[in-house]
């Protein structure tokens, strides 16, 4: 006798957003995260006495009748968010090496006029941009969901370059730098990135940027309660080593080596290619298709360098700045493999008490051939020189951001970092990879997975099927909800919540 409806593997965002919808529309649900905690790259974690974020620094669309706000509404959390609203005048700044600074503003209005001051003579470039994003966001209104649809549409903007589009609608380089300046939110590559990719993440930006007031964790617990209190389990320390099938289906899930579990349905919320790779007996999948997905790029694997504050020293500033110097902001893996640092993301955390930043993050893409020394070790058994490597690579993070804040160094108490190797191990991510598979405009049909296999009861779910990102993975969630729940009904009780 099946005990759950549906066993959900990982706990990320995408896995607890699942469990969550699936447990109010009456489902017995269980998740299974393989760490200690929940929540993949939404789990904060303790060091020196500050609180540090795996991955989510800022999230879009959650003013009120936004479509996160919405989601967040549905999953029974959005009152227990603690959100601080991005600086409306310029929530990202893009700065250049020649010391030139570039608002996005929030509202296009705003974001129009901001940089109509900069670049007077585009100003139709500018506002036919802005129209372009506002076009593909309406796309997942809160309207589009009360209408019975999850997204209307819009398949074909996948299909189109996110360089190509920019550059198509402004002349000026710099501005199209800008425009682009926050694509290291996404793959960020110049011959592959999708501009249905870079409007969703940039539009829901504009519309409405938030971050988490001392950590996205408090978001993580909230999902947890509330799968909880609708009868559902979530259990941790629970790594899913096999999923086994009979003739077509999933039979039974195996986890850590011993336990089996049984479900109707089995969602996967982790890495396509390592879904596959847990799959036993498995005669209904084809080998190409194995090949197909494990051939699929990955975005960039990120190092990330905490740092934490001195009390008191290092004012915080609601906005987040993208550090790009000379370089040109479109990235090629030759513009980071070999340690070079292209460009900088500064983030810092409101605290909710003082005026002050207690943790400032700073993020760069990195190669995960770059750590070859390593790729065997585990965490906290990487060797003395691999910590000297990361405390070197951190030095010169700091460097380059300090060349726009001179006054960084002398505020930091303690230094903490992760590198891709880090990602890899704690969220199982191939290669460690930020944002899994990348959209590839080239081919959006093998890069854009659906959520059902050839397995009839095995699901995919997470940041590796449409977009990636807390907007992203929630919407992928639905989609893959409503193959179970059916499509209309789904979206009318999540668009009416
Ligand atoms: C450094 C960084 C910064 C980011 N910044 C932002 C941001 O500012 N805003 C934003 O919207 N997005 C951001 N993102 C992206 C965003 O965090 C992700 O797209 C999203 O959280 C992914 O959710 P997920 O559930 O698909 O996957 P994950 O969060 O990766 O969750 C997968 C979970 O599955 C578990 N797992 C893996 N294998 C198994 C197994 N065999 N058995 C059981 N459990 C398993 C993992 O431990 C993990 O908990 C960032 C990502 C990174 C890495």
């Amino acid at each position: 006798m099946q005990k759950y409806d549906v066993i959900i593997i990982g706990s990320g965002l995408g896995g607890l957003a699942t469990a969550v919808t699936l447990s109010r529309e009456g489902m017995n649900v269980c998740v299974l995260e393989q760490q200690v905690g929940f929540g993949g790259c939404c789990q904060s974690f303790r060091r020196k006495g500050y609180t540090l974020d795996t991955g989510i620094h800022y999230v879009g669309s959650l003013c009120e009748g936004q479509i996160m706000h919405q989601y967040f509404k549905y999953y029974g959390v959005m009152d227990r968010l603690n959100l601080q609203k991005l600086d409306a005048e310029g929530f990202d700044l893009m700065c250049f090496g020649d010391g030139k600074i570039y608002p996005h503003a929030m509202g296009y209005e705003r974001f129009v006029d901001r940089l109509v001051e900069a670049f007077p003579e585009e100003r139709a470039g500018i506002v036919a941009y802005s129209k372009r994003l506002q076009e593909i966001g309406k796309l997942i209104t809160v309207d589009v969901l009360r209408s019975g649809r999850l997204s209307a549409g819009g398949m074909e903007f996948t299909a189109l370059s996110a360089h190509d589009e920019i550059a198509s609608m402004v002349q000026n380089p710099r501005l199209r730098g800008v425009l682009a300046g926050s694509n290291r939110l996404y793959s960020g590559l110049a011959d592959k990135s999708s501009f249905y990719e870079h409007a969703m993440i940039n539009h829901s930006n504009i519309e409405g940027a938030h971050c988490f007031v001392g950590g996205t964790q408090h978001m993580v617990d909230a999902l947890v309660d509330v799968i909880r209190a609708q009868g559902g389990e979530v259990r941790d320390r629970a790594e899913v080593t096999g999923i086994h099938l009979t003739d077509d289906r999933v039979s039974f899930v195996e986890v850590n080596g011993e336990e089996r579990l049984e479900a109707k349905y089995v969602i996967s919320a982790i890495h396509p290619a390592t879904t596959l790779d847990l799959l036993r007996n498995n005669t209904v999948i084809k080998k190409a298709f194995f090949t197909r997905v494990r051939s699929l790029e990955n975005s960039f694997a990120i190092f990330t360098t905490y740092l934490m504050m001195k009390s008191g020293t290092f004012r915080y500033e609601n906005r987040n700045y993208f550090l790009h110097g000379d370089a040109n902001v479109w990235l090629n893996e030759a513009d980071y493999k070999g340690l070079k640092i292209p460009s900088v993301l500064m983030c810092m955390q409101p605290n909710g008490r003082d005026e002050f930043a207690d943790v400032v993050t700073l993020l760069t893409p990195m190669c995960m051939s770059d750590l070859a020394p390593w790729l065997d070790t585990k965490v906290g058994r990487r060797g003395a020189d691999y910590e000297a490597f990361k405390a070197q690579y951190a030095e010169r993070v700091i460097d380059y951001a300090a060349d726009y804040f001179p006054h960084l160094r002398d505020a930091i108490a303690h230094v903490h970092t992760a590198s891709p190797l880090t990602y890899r191990d704690y969220t199982g991510t191939p290669d460690g990879s930020a944002y899994g598979i990348v959209k590839d405009y080239h081919n959006p049909i093998v890069s854009h997975l659906p959520a059902r296999t050839k397995i009839a009861n095995l699901f995919l779910t997470g940041q590796n099927l449409n977009v990636h990102g807390c907007l992203g993975v929630a919407v992928s969630s639905a989609v893959t909800c409503s193959e179970l729940l059916g499509m209309e009904y789904l979206a009318k009780k999540i668009g009416n919540a």
